[in-house]
């Protein structure tokens, strides 16, 4: 069988989920969209069903997939819905929905729903993509509190810059939601996973943390908090070729890299097609039976090389991690690729995905 796997510690998932609780001090909803980043939304979220708040999930289909799975906790569809057919499957499921356009506050009206349902009224307080402005989100909350099909009404907004620690827009449009909201009845939701690692002081009843559950530092720079984050995704495979090329010789497509020394070359069972970035540069570091090791030469579809001249005891079957591991991290990892840490573990495919607990 093909050696390209993808082990999730489902133990650090939890620690992850425990330490974005704590710092978001009220209620989490584990983001669990793109099949878990790429980590498998089944497995995470029954991994996490015990103590999660809730899940949260982009399309219904991907709430569905959890149902039907067992999944029993709230299951938030972070865009709503985006067919007005789409409520009966809605109240159906007990699912939660977000609301942010004014064609969605119309539909939920006119829906004659056999339950009252939970709503998270968004506010675009910003970021200029979901969500109502000051008015129509006011307006909107007196129409669905007045509503027997509105149940509950969660008040949320998204944040566009909480990565950028330096940027005045976090605390922007934590002003602008908190003057919209002012007197309205209803829990409040801000944070996602750069606020909450990086705005402490930008609090609200529940938290939405996604990337940081997956132990990626969504951040430029690591703190003590950070530091407590730990890699769920170890992404590796095997050298499954070795040889020794000449100096002036090149390797792979194009010839991007030429050895400038007699150089032996490892060729590993991972390419872009298992998503691996294509645009890895000469020189990614990657981890040889243990030691530190580095990509030469274009990433293909199914395999990459690497340099073994400095592992002299390393060869075919020898295990290389891609990422996840000691000095791997997907923060780290990424931008060197030209690619964003949420980037990475989404692309995975064809890799075989092994859980384990600790
Ligand atoms: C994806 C998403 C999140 C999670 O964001 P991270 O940066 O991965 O923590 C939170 N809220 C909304 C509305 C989202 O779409």
């Amino acid at each position: 069988m093909r050696p390209a796997r993808a082990l999730i510690d489902l133990d650090a998932l939890r620690g992850n989920y425990r330490l974005a609780r704590e710092l978001g001090g009220g209620k989490a909803l584990a983001v669990v969209k793109a099949d878990a980043y790429g980590h498998g939304a089944v497995r995470c979220a029954q991994a996490l069903e015990a103590e999660a708040d809730g899940f949260a999930v982009a399309t219904i289909e991907e709430a569905l997939e959890l149902r039907a799975a067992g999944i029993s906790a709230p299951i938030l569809l972070l865009e709503g819905f985006f067919d007005a057919s789409e409520l009966p499957l809605i109240a159906e499921h007990g699912l939660w929905t977000a609301v942010g356009s004014p064609w969605q506050v119309e539909a939920l009206a006119a829906f004659d729903s056999p339950l009252a349902l939970t709503v998270w009224l968004k506010l675009d307080s910003g970021m200029h993509r979901l969500g109502l402005d000051v008015d129509a989100f006011r307006a909107a909350h007196a129409r669905l509190s007045a509503l027997p099909q509105v149940g509950r009404i969660v008040m949320m907004t998204h944040l566009a810059r909480a990565d950028e620690l330096d940027s005045e827009r976090t605390h922007e449009q934590a002003a602008v939601f908190a003057t919209a909201t002012a007197g309205l009845a209803g829990e409040t939701s801000i944070c996602n996973s750069p606020a909450l690692l990086g705005w402490p002081d930008v609090r609200s009843d529940w938290v939405r943390p996604g990337l940081m559950l997956y132990g990626a530092n969504p951040l430029a720079v690591d703190s003590t908090v950070t530091a407590r984050l730990r890699p769920v995704m170890n992404m590796r495979s095997k050298v499954i070729a070795e040889r020794w090329i000449e100096a002036g010789e090149p390797v792979g497509y194009g010839a991007r890299f030429v050895a400038s020394q007699r150089t032996r070359v490892g060729v590993v069972a991972m390419g872009y097609a298992d998503g691996y970035p294509q645009f890895a540069p000469n020189g990614t570091p990657v981890v040889i039976d243990g030691q530190p090791g580095a990509l030469i030469g274009r990433v293909s579809m199914d395999m990459l090389t690497v340099d073994l001249t400095a592992h002299a005891q390393a060869g075919v079957g020898s295990e290389v991690q891609l990422w996840g591991g000691q000095g791997l991290s997907l923060a780290e990892l990424a931008p060197r690729c030209g690619v964003s840490a949420y980037q990475l573990p989404c692309a995975v495919k064809r890799v075989r995905r092994e859980y384990v607990e600790g």
